[in-house]
């Protein structure tokens, strides 16, 4: 049971936006299928109850799944041209918002992998948005615009590393996909970063290289 002096304090929290019961409380049951979720597998709300201070966690009752597939039976009764267009609808607006939120959209990305390649741990959107904030954006061996979610230590089974925020690190796709995916200990990841890094600035070096010699034959 919760002292009434204690409950004040959460809702005095809650009100001025450092919850106390949405820092500690990650889970929450489903309504629907009974299972305990992450508070993300849970659509954000913006009904008056699932916002207020002494019971809401600005969630809705139902997973992610539990809604889609209720959606998916609703929907299967429909025509077929009602069904296409609601579709395509939803489609544009998915993609609208993965690109406004695309910390969210690479937290996703990392949390796939992880699971996929039986990894433990998982990362939020604030997470890796911390982590983008940490290098401004930057890639964290070459310096150049990151796009995705590195993780410092490998998280295939035999370099075991975790999904964790101190594990994620912004990283281009040029270096991602350059990197080595044995785990030989931090010494030699910094290492093989200052290699890539080279690399990189040869490699970028040789493209305006080439593009000034082409502009030469062609005048
Ligand atoms: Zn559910
Ligand atoms: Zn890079």
């Amino acid at each position: 049971m919760i002292r009434a002096k204690e409950r004040i304090d959460t809702r005095r929290a809650l009100r001025y936006g450092v919850c106390k019961r949405r820092n500690t409380m990650q889970t929450k049951r489903c309504s629907h299928c009974r299972k305990v979720k992450p508070l993300d597998a849970f659509p954000t709300s913006d009904w008056k109850a699932d916002r207020s201070a002494r019971k809401g966690d600005g969630r809705r009752s139902q997973c992610y799944r539990c809604r889609d597939q209720r959606r998916k039976e609703i929907m299967s009764e429909w025509p077929e041209d009602k069904r296409l267009q609601a579709s395509r609808k939803q489609q544009t607006f998915s993609r609208a918002w993965d690109k406004a939120h695309p910390h969210n959209v690479r937290s996703r990305q990392a949390n796939q992998q992880a699971r996929r390649r039986g990894a433990t741990g998982r990362v939020s959107e604030d997470e890796v948005r911390l982590a983008w904030e940490r290098t401004s954006g930057l890639c964290w061996i070459c310096g150049r615009t990151a796009s995705e979610v590195d993780h410092f230590r490998p998280i295939n089974k035999t370099a075991g590393g975790e999904n964790t925020a101190s594990n994620i690190r912004p990283v281009c796709h040029f270096c991602n996909h350059k990197r080595d995916h044995q785990w030989r200990g931090e010494g030699y990841a910094m290492k093989e970063a200052e290699i890539l890094k080279t690399l990189r600035d040869l490699a970028d070096e040789h493209s305006r290289v080439t593009v000034h010699a082409d502009v030469g034959q062609g005048g």
